[in-house]
């Protein structure tokens, strides 16, 4: 898989995705990430990108004509990359994403970033100041995703937080691939608490059925652990999640038992 990212701070992207799990999947060539610097295609002897915003108002924009040549060479660069490996290029039927960070957008979740996964490459846009002129978006930008209710300098850390979190789907970026499935959101659940060495740690005991080696039963545990974390923590999440009967029962007396304890 390959991500591309423009961006006005590429040292701040290669410097945090090329460490740890990502670092390693990059360095076995499973994956490739390619911090292009939008100010690269500065038109002017100052080499800003940006200017003020038409009709007034607070901050600066950044230009359309940078980020438009900036994506032109990155698609110039898919193209290239995509002959011969039998992959669709840019612009082609089977569009390359193009994905702009911003507050505006779809909410990224483990739904989307499983969607994602299954892509060969993304090409993610971070914007600075007040954004980027609407004009470049309209013409470049197939999604809008936003990491939240809230508002950052850029859209370097929401491509850093995407990207971490659709690599670890790509097969053979963990060591196991068993450990991306059993995780919080996967089945609309949170995880289980997890418990580690020593057996007792400030006089608290592992619970005794994840010591029994009984499969069975672990499994059977880990599942209740989940429907009630989710109850209690993320209720939202259950609607979605598909429970037995018995399970829906333990949803609505672990949700009782929070409701009562509230003030
Ligand atoms: N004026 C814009 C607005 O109100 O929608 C916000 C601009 S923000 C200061 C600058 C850049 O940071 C945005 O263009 C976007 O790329 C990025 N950004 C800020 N918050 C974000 C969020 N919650 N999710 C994704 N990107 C975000």
């Amino acid at each position: 898989m390959r991500f591309y990212i423009m961006t006005l701070f590429p040292e701040m992207v290669t410097n945090g995705l090329n460490t740890s799990i990502i670092g390693r999947a990059a360095e076995k060539g499973i994956l490739s990430v390619e911090a292009v610097n939008i100010r690269d295609y500065a038109f002017n002897k100052h080499n800003s990108v940006d200017d003020y915003p038409y009709g007034g108002g607070a901050g600066m924009l950044m230009q359309a004509e940078p980020v438009y040549q900036c994506f032109q060479a990155v698609k110039e660069q898919l193209e290239e990359d995509s002959c011969g490996s039998g992959r669709e290029a840019p612009g082609s039927s089977g569009k390359t994403r193009v994905i702009y960070l911003s507050p505006q957008g779809k909410t990224f979740n483990q739904e989307l970033a499983q969607e994602l996964a299954q892509e060969e490459d993304l090409v993610f846009l971070c914007g600075h100041y007040e954004g980027i002129d609407e004009r470049v978006l309209e013409e470049i930008v197939t999604d809008y995703v936003s990491v939240g209710d809230y508002i950052l300098t850029g859209g370097e850390l929401p491509a850093m937080i995407m990207v971490d979190a659709i690599s670890r789907l790509v097969p053979g970026v963990l060591h196991n691939d068993v450990s991306a499935e059993f995780e919080s959101f996967q089945d609309h659940l949170l995880e289980y608490p997890q418990y580690s060495r020593p057996e007792i740690w400030h006089e608290k005991r592992v619970p005794e059925v994840l010591l029994s080696g009984h499969h069975a039963n672990i499994e059977k545990w880990r599942r209740e652990q989940s429907v009630i974390r989710t109850a209690v923590s993320r209720p939202d999440l259950l609607e979605k999640a598909e429970l037995t009967e018995e399970e829906r029962r333990l949803a609505e007396e672990a949700a009782g038992k929070t409701a009562e304890k509230m003030p």
